[in-house]
């Protein structure tokens, strides 16, 4: 982990030499007037990673919230992602500019392929398009969602380029342990999406209440700061103000190793969302 900004979380370097902060913001499911709403709020608060995607239909209000704040663009790490309906190559191409048209940017951070849909089979030729987007300053750093191993060997066999990415659904229901120490061994960062088990009932977990007490921390903040120790980079998403500066203060206590098994033994393989081998996302 790196030294701790002025604002906000500490930044760790991605393979490709890019700084990541540890811990973002998610903007699914605001609504364009929401998500300024927010982003604003957030950057105030010291979140300096925004995460959105073309499907989330908020890039307006994203881009506005960052290109009206007081804090640097380059201070921002901004994440959007490319829809199914846009693989291939031209439309790679056409919808990052779509992306940046809409955000009022002339860059993103971080360009993901939103999800691989087999189905359609054209996620190697988007990757190469992606490549072909970071040679030309347009996305900063490119990677992946909801890829599997397998998936990723592929692009990574056609370009000989690594994604600095993979954003997969992870929480203490669903650890997704053995997909980390693959990332890891290839220098992929692991981003958590869903971090706090939306659709779980682990923030009404006993052991993790304990947990988080034994700190005077919510649940909320010991599910976060576990994501940030096992060296993912969870974006919790919060409408209410008050939710939205708790999730960024994790960096001022630390889990114990027998406090982590706690979290660790959570898991349950229980994936909430859809599967990376048969979700059609257009
Ligand atoms: P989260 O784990 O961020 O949970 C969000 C829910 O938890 C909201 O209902 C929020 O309500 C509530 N919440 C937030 N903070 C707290 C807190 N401290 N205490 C109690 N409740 C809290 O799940 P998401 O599914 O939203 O995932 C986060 C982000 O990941 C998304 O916003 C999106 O950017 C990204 N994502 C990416 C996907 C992909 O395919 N790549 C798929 C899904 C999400 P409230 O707002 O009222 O606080």
């Amino acid at each position: 982990m790196g030294a701790v900004t002025s604002a906000g979380a500490p930044r760790r370097t991605m393979a490709d030499g890019t700084a990541i902060p540890v811990l973002g913001l998610g903007t699914w499911p605001l609504d364009d007037d929401g998500a300024f709403e927010v982003v604003e709020d957030a950057l105030r608060a010291g979140y300096r990673l925004v995460d959105t995607a073309a499907n989330y239909g908020n890039e307006t209000g994203v881009g506005r919230a960052i290109r009206e704040s007081d804090v640097p663009r380059d201070e921002v790490f901004l994440t959007t992602k490319l829809p199914g309906r846009q693989h291939g190559r031209s439309e790679a191409l056409a919808g990052l500019d779509e992306s940046l048209a809409r955000l009022g940017l002339d860059y993103v951070d971080l360009y993901l392929i939103h999800w691989p849909v087999p189905t359609i089979g054209r996620y190697v030729e988007t990757w190469e398009a992606l490549v072909e987007l970071r040679s030309q300053g347009k996305a900063r750093s490119i990677g992946v969602s909801n890829f599997t191993p397998a998936q990723i060997d592929e692009v990574v066999e056609r370009t000989g380029v690594v994604p600095a990415v993979n954003q997969v659904e992870l929480h203490p229901e669903f650890s997704q342990a053995e997909l980390r120490a693959w990332h890891h061994e290839r220098g992929i960062v692991t981003e958590s999406y869903s971090p706090l088990g939306p659709d779980t009932d682990v923030l009404r977990h006993p052991g993790i209440a304990e947990v988080a007490a034994a700190h005077g921390r919510t649940p909320a903040q010991a599910i976060l700061r576990w994501h940030v120790q096992i060296g993912a980079v969870p974006i919790p998403k919060s409408a209410d103000p008050a939710r939205l500066r708790q999730n960024l203060a994790v960096f001022d206590f630390e889990l114990d190793d027998v406090q982590m098994a706690v979290l660790d033994g959570v898991n349950q393989e229980n994936r909430t969302g859809g599967d990376p081998e048969t979700n059609v996302e257009l």
